[in-house]
């Protein structure tokens, strides 16, 4: 047993010897190992501390000056760090993005960390740049469908990448408008690129005033940073109104249009979405390619969640128009199944990278294989394994079936919101996202021919009411669901919903049934139900 003291020989012991049998750390490692699922539910308590108590465990800043022993160190992680995490994975946590993982995934991080390649460059990743170059290739056909001699001739081609792997969604998109951004201002004449010489001079090249990037308005905040770091600025963000169905308006993209073209604002780049990050809907793709052709601009598709429908037969229909898309985002952590952090950014143009490439003298060198030559980040890990794991173990059948489950299990939660005389249903799901909120039936009787004043009032309480519900769901920590706000067409106001995501293939129609249960059990709390209170005195006076 190393002696909990700093000399050389302990430290050569944590480089090299493992703990014994009895040590804290091997027996969670052996726990995660046979059973993770187990392990998650045993250990993670349901919420008991709230986060300013956990605030205390976390609140030395002084790096500590002695070693501890491991298994010291490990009973700190169980006690203050796992038993006080999110438990993600559970079936009935149904309000985010991240849920359960195939349990593969989990020795296989392991693996890809034990042999800690670093993908920059080959002389660190050696087979991982040409697996992370094939699940590029394997995605863009996924999407693009080019023929097969096209895939021979860029797979592995040194000049040039069919995409990034990057760190999640975020930094696909910023990748994304970055291409974009340099191929608009690309070297010509005198003028040397605006990555060489800026935005200011690039703007004065053209003789414009601004460049803007159109998105609807239930665009992923993840473009609002893009705009701020590629200097566009904010403001340049238009975001266009969207139809009842959380669909871009293409009426009022022509008309935002039309106003920065007056503006003298050139359009950077137009973003579709499939599948928006509140309510799963998917932008009309077609339409969009045809105008960013009409207007001569990059058609970016975010498909962070939306991209893995393709996998399936009867869904890939809805994402129709996304093969014409110059450049396209997909989540890995997301509907791949993969842990955080994974994103992919493909474009069309096989070419089209050059626009972002760069060199240094030690590595990525021009010719060599490097991939760091065409990605935002530099070191990075070989994600890509688990992507390959899971493109190889699940398969396009596999997961045609994830995808085609949580859309019909979304559609039947809807239809259980629509049968019961509580709740109002305030978005349908295309995907397998959908928002909806608590709303007795009387109450929805009552603002289907209230006055806009009345009906306000309603609403607003009504809002609270949402607020306070996900709240003592979340404190209580059996089932979660999440909230946000969003215009409702058919009240002509935004309100606040209760949102839930459907990715989970254990969550099934029962844990739905209870999710619903619960939340009628929760307003029978003393504050929600003087809230409602109010409804009913307002609902009396009209
Ligand atoms: C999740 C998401 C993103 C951002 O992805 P991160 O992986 O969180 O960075 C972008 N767009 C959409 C539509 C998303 O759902």
């Amino acid at each position: 047993m190393p002696k909990a003291s700093a000399n050389l020989e302990n430290l050569y012991r944590i480089f090299t010897v493992p703990e014994g049998p009895d040590s804290t750390l091997r027996a969670i490692d052996q726990a995660i190992a046979d059973d993770v699922a187990g392990f998650l539910q045993t250990h993670i308590v349901a919420i008991e501390r709230n986060l300013e108590e956990i605030e205390a465990d976390f609140s030395s800043c002084t790096i500590p000056e002695e070693p501890t022993y491991v298994s010291d160190y490990t009973e700190f992680v169980k006690e203050n760090l796992v038993a006080q995490s999110v438990h993600t994975s559970a079936p009935g946590f149904i309000g985010h993005m991240t849920s359960a993982l195939p349990y593969f995934m989990l020795p296989m991080a392991r693996l890809m960390t034990a042999l800690n390649q670093n993908v920059v460059k080959v002389e660190t990743s050696k087979a991982f740049t040409p697996m992370e170059r094939q699940v590029l290739a394997m995605l863009h056909n996924l999407v693009f469908r080019k023929q097969e001699d096209f895939y021979s001739s860029w797979i592995h081609n040194s000049q040039h990448a069919l995409g990034a792997f990057c760190s999640g969604g975020t930094i696909a998109n910023v990748t994304a408008l970055w291409v974009a951004r340099n191929r608009l201002f690309a070297p010509r004449g005198d003028f040397r690129g605006i990555a060489q010489e800026g935005l200011f001079s690039a703007l004065r090249n053209r003789g414009a005033e601004g460049v803007a990037v159109l998105v609807s308005e239930r665009g992923h905040y993840s473009f609002g940073k893009a705009a701020d770091l590629l200097g566009l600025g904010r403001d340049n963000l238009v975001k266009v109104r969207t139809d009842s169905a959380n669909r871009i308006d293409m009426q009022q993209l022509r008309e935002e249009h039309r106003r920065l073209m007056e503006r003298n604002i050139l359009p950077l780049a137009l973003v579709g979405i499939a599948g928006t990050t509140e309510t799963g809907n998917i932008d009309p793709l077609d339409a969009m390619a045809d105008f960013a052709a009409e207007i001569g601009c990059h058609f970016h598709v975010d498909a962070a969640w939306g991209g893995p429908t393709l996998f399936s037969s009867r869904h890939r229909h809805l994402l129709a128009g996304i093969q014409r898309a110059d450049s396209v985002t997909i989540d890995a952590h997301k509907q791949l199944y993969v842990p955080m952090g994974a994103g992919m950014v493909i474009f069309k143009d096989p070419t089209a990278m050059s626009a972002i490439e760069h060199h240094a003298a030690y590595i990525l060198r021009h010719g060599s294989k490097d991939l760091g030559s065409h990605t935002l980040e530099g070191s990075r890990p070989g994600m890509s394994m688990l992507v390959h794991a899971g493109f190889s173990i699940i398969g396009r059948k596999g997961y045609e079936i994830l995808i085609d489950m949580g859309i019909d299990k979304a559609k039947s939660f809807a239809a259980m919101i629509d049968r019961h005389p509580d709740f109002e249903l305030t978005s349908v799901p295309e995907l397998n996202i959908l928002t909806y909120r608590y709303c007795p039936q009387p109450v929805q009787q009552a603002l289907a021919i209230a006055s806009q004043g009345v009906r306000d009032a309603i609403n607003t309480i009504l809002d609270q009411v949402s607020q306070l519900l996900q709240k003592h769901q979340r404190e209580a920590g059996k089932t979660f669901v999440s909230r946000t706000r969003l215009p409702i067409a058919r009240y002509g106001q935004e309100l606040t919903v209760l949102r839930v995501v459907l990715a989970n293939p254990l969550t099934t129609g029962d844990i739905l049934e209870a999710i619903l249960a619960e939340q009628c059990e929760i307003v029978q709390d003393a504050e929600i139900r003087s809230l409602l209170q109010q409804i009913e005195e307002i609902m009396g006076k009209y």
